[in-house]
């Protein structure tokens, strides 16, 4: 309540009526305001060794703790502890060295499957069906020409989940094949798929898909939830053709909304174990042999729908502002496995980063 008339007082009434997770992005100055928060919480959470901050914490049955995966750092700097319906919660640190997020302790990777035991697909159908669809529709838009033609192209879908993107890869004529480790999921996608099959378990575990050679992998919502993502990276890699591409789209740990509500922060759900920036990405994909990368700014998908009722005017401040911060709520990444795969597509709008190990 207080916090609305603050707001109010602040900003005008104007604003009452754009939904929360856009109002961040157009009050005027709210994002240097947000920013400057966020650089002021940096400086006063408290930097420790991994040894004192295991002091600090308790270990549950599933857990580990963990150094920075990105680039070794064991000192910690406590930041959240999100919580959530029927009781989850866990702290999330930040590596005082790199900046990435992660939460610690983690969850041990042979203990992963009890995330996902039970219940999971159904979180994943429903009305939330079309909305994901409508968002990997978007996000293979904002990367166009790349997934405009699947004809005779190879496509990995990993943590396929109920197949949704899937059937959109089939209808665009890829030669598509999934993995998840929900194995009820895997029967669901496998009813609604015609051409594209999906199987449970990891990718080494199944014949078609340990031959490699794929045009795509995608990772949809999935790198957040990976306990040894350069393992994993490093996997993928080797999966690739000559000229392969990977399609990331996660949570953005510099989100403006992270920065504006902590420990609240959406991308803070109960499975997820990482949260990457642009940076942290980088490394992830430099470190696993990966030889450059775009990326696509996301506004959300009603603005890149354009169902949006936003006032052209707020459209446009929101637009610069997740360019100027870098903080969309989501990221999206195209990573290229090699020099083929830069010189196929980045002779195009796509700008392209060079990665160096
Ligand atoms: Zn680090």
């Amino acid at each position: 309540m207080a916090h609305r008339m603050l707001g109010r007082l602040a900003y005008g009434s104007r604003y009452d009526r754009v939904p929360w997770g856009q109002r961040v992005y157009v009050r005027p100055g709210e994002r240097l305001i947000r920013e400057a928060q966020w650089r002021l919480l940096l400086r006063r959470a408290p930097v420790m060794s991994l040894a004192e901050y295991q002091g600090l914490r308790s270990l549950g049955e599933i857990e580990e703790f963990l150094s920075c995966m990105m680039c070794g750092e064991s000192r910690q700097q406590p930041l959240f502890t999100p919580t959530g319906g029927n009781g989850w919660r866990y702290h999330v640190v930040r590596c005082p060295s790199c900046g990435f997020l992660y939460r610690n302790p983690n969850v041990r990777p042979e203990r992963l499957g009890d995330l996902y035991a039970t219940g999971y697909s159904n979180f994943l159908t429903g009305k939330y069906a079309a909305n994901r669809q409508r968002r990997y529709d978007l996000t293979m838009r904002s990367f166009a020409p790349v997934f405009d033609e699947g004809k005779e192209r190879r496509l990995l879908d990993f943590g396929s989940g109920v197949g949704l993107f899937l059937e959109l890869a089939e209808q665009r004529g890829f030669d598509a094949y999934g993995v998840d480790l929900s194995p009820e999921s895997v029967e669901q996608a496998n009813q609604r798929l015609s051409r594209a099959r999906t199987y449970f378990g990891a990718p080494e575990d199944v014949p078609e898909i340990a031959a490699g050679g794929f045009d795509v992998i995608t990772l949809w919502s999935v790198l957040a939830h990976l306990p040894r993502p350069l393992e994993d990276f490093q996997r993928f890699r080797s999966l690739l053709a000559p000229g392969g591409v990977l399609l990331i789209l996660t949570v953005n740990a510099r989100s403006l909304l992270l920065k504006a509500y902590g420990a609240a922060w959406s991308g803070f759900t109960k499975n997820h174990l990482m949260f990457y920036s642009s940076e942290t990405v980088r490394t992830l994909l430099g470190r696993t042999g990966f030889a450059g990368v775009a990326f696509a700014p996301h506004y959300g998908d009603t603005i890149e729908a354009g169902t949006t009722r936003l006032p052209a005017d707020l459209v446009a401040r929101l637009r610069r502002n997740v360019k100027l911060s870098d903080g969309g709520n989501m990221m999206r990444v195209l990573a290229f496995a090699d020099e083929e795969a830069i010189g196929r597509w980045g002779g195009g709008p796509l700008r392209i980063h060079r990665l160096h190990a």
